[in-house]
């Protein structure tokens, strides 16, 4: 990217198996964005470039397996909260992460994104589009449903959590 590029980092929550790493795959290999490794010695770690409104940004993602470690971790601009519909457990994990989470006031001056990945398999649904937006608006985060594996609505989350980064930005 060039000098002038600002960098976001993007926290990723969620329990095991909810789509993280696909989903970081998957914005790697979308159009229209320019991906690439992120530094060498921070395996976990990857950046994609986007350019919004005429402004390009650079969106570097981080996974993390638990809450301790993004506390732990360097501050982000963005919160990403993933689970997986057909998950209970991993909708309820989400649940108790943002709860503790708003207890620490890591919410606040960042945007928080609500994820509900693998919409694909719709006969193993075992939590609402309703409880997902219920959850959503508790916290004030927004709320999307995607399909990484069939690349439903995967780009529109991307461009999703880098307007939402402008916004808080402009906010405060
Ligand atoms: P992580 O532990 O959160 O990083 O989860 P992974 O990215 O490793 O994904 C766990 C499994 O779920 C893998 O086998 C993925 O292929 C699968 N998976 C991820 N997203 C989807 C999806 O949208 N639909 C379906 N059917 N499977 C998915």
């Amino acid at each position: 990217p060039g000098m002038d590029v600002v960098t976001h980092r993007v926290a990723m929550l969620g329990a095991p198996g909810v789509g993280k790493s696909a989903l970081i795959s998957q914005f790697m290999t979308s159009e229209c964005i320019n991906a690439y490794d992120g530094m060498r010695d921070v395996p976990k770690e990857q950046s994609v470039s986007i350019m919004l409104n005429g402004e390009e940004s650079e969106l570097q993602f981080v996974n993390y397996g638990t809450l301790k470690e993004l506390e732990a971790g360097q501050p982000c601009a963005a919160l990403v909260m993933m689970f997986s519909v057909v998950d209970k457990s991993s909708f309820q994990k989400t649940e108790m992460d943002l709860q503790r989470l708003q207890e620490l006031g890591m919410l606040r001056n960042r945007a928080v994104i609500l994820v509900a990945n693998k919409v694909d398999l719709a006969r193993s649904r075992a939590v609402s589009t309703q409880d997902g937006k219920c959850l959503a608006c508790t916290y004030k985060a927004k709320f999307i449903e995607v399909s990484v594996g069939i690349n439903h609505n995967v780009d529109e989350l991307l461009v999703g959590i880098l307007t939402q980064i402008r916004i808080k930005a402009t906010q405060t």
